[in-house]
């Protein structure tokens, strides 16, 4: 499982941030998996899908409604997918010390570590004994 880099934004999007603001982007999307896109190039909206159980977990579309195992946490923009439990945070603010810190919206998977010194990360596609 990739980490979630700023390749995530199109061109455009990046050529507003400063060199600053790419690292700082760059650093904050390392806590994250790369999102997991369903391949549905004749829809209008990707859907993400879950990076443990492949559920729908997100299309920004009215498929949501019905299908989207994202629930909202106790924490502010933050969630979990209802079939597995794995953490995600949809609401982004990246401190850049940019006039405006840049936001966006997107279920990103947290990335997970079995100890404290975070060496050891949890693999979400790792079938546990008696799954
Ligand atoms: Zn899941």
């Amino acid at each position: 499982m990739k980490t979630a880099s700023i390749e995530l934004f199109s061109e455009e999007s990046r050529e507003k941030l400063s060199a600053e603001s790419i690292n700082a982007m760059s650093e904050y999307l390392t806590g994250f998996h790369d999102p997991v896109f369903r391949d549905n190039s004749d829809e209008e909206t990707a859907t993400i899908l879950c990076v443990k159980c492949g559920s729908h977990l997100y299309s920004g579309g009215l498929m949501d409604a019905m299908f989207s195992t994202f629930s909202w946490g106790i924490v502010h923009g933050d969630g979990f997918c209802t079939k597995c439990g794995w953490n995600y945070r949809m609401y982004h603010t990246v401190k850049c010390g940019e006039k405006e810190d840049p936001r966006f919206t997107l279920p990103l998977a947290y990335r997970c570590y079995e100890d404290d010194a975070m060496t050891k990360e949890v693999d979400p596609t790792a079938k546990k004994s008696g799954d």
